[in-house]
């Protein structure tokens, strides 16, 4: 018996899992389950992540999670519980398979088969968020290359197990040049350790619009967690429906297997949600614990109900369907048809022991660090941005001032009356000679600022490794 955490979550949460259970339970899964409730209950009991410590602690201690989705509350302070249940508990991959069961279910990609591998714990989901000033509020994009070799290489290394041709990266560092750029940088380095499997790249502008229209094109797509969360509902969608993928979050320890859609309260406690999200997560899980003989049975006889034209009301399609069913009636088609086999689509036959171990992140060598000055952000309420470097060429010391950006754009030297500034002024320090700055040029700076009563926000050093520079110039510089 394996002991598996299992949560019902909010809105749809309880219908879908109550009827995922009943599958598996009478699949013959064997599984000891572990209830907990988190969620919208254990919020309002004083908890802002949503999830009280004997959750925590049944979690880490069986390690495997089936989790129904969860509504995040909106502003309060509250954090989404699902984000910190896979950045703390380390699930740094999410694996989305979206595949499309045409003629089944209406679709307009019949060949779609895409799985989508989301970064899971980084980007802008580190959920640092400051108000600076009364006009500006700042999110921290933060990547890091740890975060990248995990992700990429786990994209590689289901390529290879699953026989999948090509592996695709989706980035933006047309603009992001050092984040999305060390994301792709690493993308390239270890695309040439998998000769054998194909790898392209795609600014993800154009590249979420060709996976709209032409999916077949993609086999595995891997990206960071923002833009995966983004493009997963997309594929999941096209493919029929936001209601029929599961997904994976892994991590070197724990799993959590879910559905990748939310709790759609509108429809809740009306039985119409498809299930099918959640079996499919759940059908993943019984395949990481090793019950592939359970798994098939259960998504041969999840095929026979779909073929039947048996479907919920999110897929139902006059001339494809032939039976309108409720979330229950679906789950009891399912149940009726264990042990059958698909008559068109395919039958599967899941392999016993496939998984992927990645190897431990070995740290290079620090790179030599040399610091070249400092972004001095500042609150200032004028406009002209003359007078600003004015007052702020008055801090000038071995480091100075040598360009002012408002939202990223060149005011000073030389800006346009055109731009739009608001009260948020980067104002940047740079050494002149070459030479690297003082250790104390910045403190000396920032108490110099006070005398002058400028309104220091925060600051950001600016590095070279090894002789590169660490830090984006500003627009127009
Ligand atoms: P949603 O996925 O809940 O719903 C989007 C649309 O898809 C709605 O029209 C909904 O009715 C439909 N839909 C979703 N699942 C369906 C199903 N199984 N069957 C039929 N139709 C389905 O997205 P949302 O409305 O943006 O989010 C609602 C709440 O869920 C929010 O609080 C959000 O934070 C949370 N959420 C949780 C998770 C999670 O637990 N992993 C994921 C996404 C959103």
């Amino acid at each position: 018996m394996q002991k598996v955490t299992v949560a019902k979550g909010d809105g749809i949460g309880p219908e879908i899992m109550n009827c995922t259970l009943d599958i598996l339970n009478a699949a013959g899964a064997k599984i000891d389950w572990e209830e907990v409730e988190i969620g919208e209950k254990a919020y309002p009991a004083g908890n802002s992540s949503g999830i009280p410590e004997l959750a925590w602690e049944s979690i880490r201690k069986n390690k495997v999670f089936l989790k129904a989705p969860i509504t995040t509350p909106q502003g309060g302070g509250y954090k989404s519980l699902n984000v910190t249940l896979r950045k703390a508990l380390g699930l740094f991959a999410n694996i989305r398979p979206c595949k499309s069961f045409y003629p089944y279910v209406n679709t307009k990609h019949p060949k779609m088969d895409v799985v989508i591998i989301r970064e899971n714990e980084e980007d802008l989901y580190a959920g640092i968020e400051h108000q600076q000033t009364q006009e500006v509020i700042q999110c921290l994009k933060l990547i890091s290359r740890p975060g990248c070799e995990k992700i990429i290489r786990y994209a590689f290394e289901y390529a290879k197990l699953y026989n999948r041709k090509k592996v695709s990266c989706f980035v933006k560092d047309n603009i992001m040049k050092h984040t999305d750029g060390l994301f792709h940088q690493v993308f390239l380095e270890i695309a040439e350790e998998y000769p054998d499997i194909e790898a392209d790249s795609w600014i993800i502008d154009i590249g979420a619009a060709r996976l709209a229209d032409s999916p077949e094109m993609f086999e595995v797509v891997v990206t960071s967690n923002l833009y995966g969360d983004v493009l997963s509902d997309i594929a999941a969608q096209i493919s029929g429906s936001v209601g029929l993928a599961g997904s994976a979050n892994v991590g070197e320890s724990c799993a959590m297997f879910e559905a990748i859609h939310g709790s759609a309260p509108p429809i809740a406690g009306k039985n119409v949600a498809n299930p099918s999200g959640l079996l499919r997560a759940s059908i993943m899980m019984l395949n990481h614990i090793g019950q592939q003989e359970i798994a098939q049975k259960i998504k041969n006889a999840w095929s026979c109900a779909i073929e039947e034209g048996i479907h919920t009301e999110d897929i139902f399609k006059e001339g494809i369907s032939t039976k309108l069913v409720s979330t229950t009636e679906f789950g009891e088609a399912i149940i009726s048809r264990l042990g059958l086999s698909p008559k068109k689509l395919p039958s599967v036959q899941y392999q016993v022991g496939l998984k992927i171990d990645l190897p431990k992140y070995k740290r290079v060598p620090s790179p030599a660090k040399v610091l070249k000055g400092v972004d001095v952000f500042v609150d200032w309420k004028g406009s002209d941005p003359d007078s600003l470097a004015e007052k702020l060429q008055k801090l000038n010391s071995d480091i100075a001032l040598s360009m002012i950006t408002n939202r990223g754009v060149k005011v000073w030297p030389n800006g346009f009356d055109e731009t739009f500034c608001t009260d948020h002024w980067r104002c940047r320090y740079e050494v002149s000679n070459g030479k690297p700055a003082e250790n104390a040029s910045i403190p000396n700076l920032l108490q110099q600022a006070l005398k002058e009563n400028v309104d220091v926000i925060k600051t950001e050093n600016l590095y070279e490794f090894d002789g590169t520079r660490g830090y984006s110039l500003g627009l127009g510089q």
